[in-house]
């Protein structure tokens, strides 16, 4: 049994954390392949000397390493002996992994949601249209770079921040309030906004201006069809939901932390949405 008598231990911090889903999806690939392992929530308060803390104690327990998620993304980073370029470019990381030469910080949200988009399309030279610019957006935004995507608008509700990343990532800037009107030229539109999650007002935006070969992703993915993608799904636009992100970024973390090939595939995709239901998010 991989993991021998000793577990292998990995886990996610963040505040809350209660809600992660990824404790389920790296506890069904250990089961499915056998390995003596636990994946752990830390609940690690805001500031950043809490999550020092927090990642010194977990690593002083022998972690293999840890997922990162709200609010501490950007701290892994400042914590990290050394990154990736995925993480530096994009400013923050969901992963931290220990070894001997000390944590190493990664960003798994970048190919995570490019093996999303890749499982629907393949989108070299597209132009794809962003909503949103907080950190998700700059995982969206390197991730399309990396899927060979041509043209990258992007819109916020906060345009100084929209601007700050069009001129980080060579993007153009569209205004929050023409957002309807930048659906025309775009092959893809991906929200990277909280709008449509669960207890927070939907995305209003007309669709009747965009191509019907568009293909509309949503990286919230609770409830998993967003408002969006229900209307998107309603005109015949191909959709990609906030779920295939999750697991194939969590794929990543487990291939490091764990060993083994995790499958990202219809049976695991339907026990979250049966856990998502179960809690009342869907
Ligand atoms: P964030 O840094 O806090 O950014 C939030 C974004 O939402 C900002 O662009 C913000 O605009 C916008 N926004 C919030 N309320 C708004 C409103 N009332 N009107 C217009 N815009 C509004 O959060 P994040 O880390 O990027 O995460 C964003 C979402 O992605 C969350 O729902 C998160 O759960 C989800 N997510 C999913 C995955 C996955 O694997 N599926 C991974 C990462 C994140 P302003 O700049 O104007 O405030």
């Amino acid at each position: 049994m991989a993991g021998g008598h000793h577990p292998i231990l990995a886990g996610i911090a963040g505040w809350p954390v209660a809600h992660s889903l990824s404790p389920l999806i790296h506890a069904t690939w250990a089961k499915r392949a056998g390995i003596n392992g636990y994946y752990i929530p830390v609940a690690v308060p805001p500031s950043y000397e809490e999550f020092a803390r927090g990642m010194d104690a977990v690593r002083t327990l022998g972690f293999a390493g840890v997922n990162v998620t709200i609010p501490h993304k950007e701290h892994a980073l400042r914590y990290a002996d050394a990154a990736s370029d995925a993480a530096a470019r994009a400013g923050a990381a969901n992963m931290l992994t220990f070894g001997a030469e000390g944590a190493f910080a990664d960003n798994s949200d970048i190919a995570g949601f490019a093996a999303a988009v890749r499982e629907k399309s393949s989108v070299p030279g597209a132009s794809a249209l962003i909503l949103g610019a907080g950190g998700a957006a700059r995982a969206v935004a390197l991730a399309l770079q990396n899927l060979g995507v041509a043209r990258i608008d992007i819109a916020n509700r906060t345009r100084e921040k929209a601007g700050a990343l069009a001129k980080a990532f060579g993007l153009s800037l569209v205004g929050w309030s023409d957002r309807s009107e930048a659906l025309a030229g775009a092959d893809l539109v991906v929200n990277t906004t909280s709008l449509g999650m669960s207890g927070e007002p939907p995305l209003h935006i007309d669709l009747s201006l965009m191509r019907t070969s568009a293909i509309v992703a949503d990286i919230v993915y609770s409830p998993l069809e967003t408002p969006l993608l229900k209307a998107a799904a309603a005109r015949g636009n191909r959709t990609v939901d906030g779920l295939s992100m999750l697991m194939h970024q969590a794929g990543f973390a487990f291939r490091q932390w764990f060993g083994g090939e995790p499958a990202v595939d219809d049976e695991l995709r339907a026990m979250l949405v049966d856990e998502l239901k179960r809690r009342g998010r869907m």
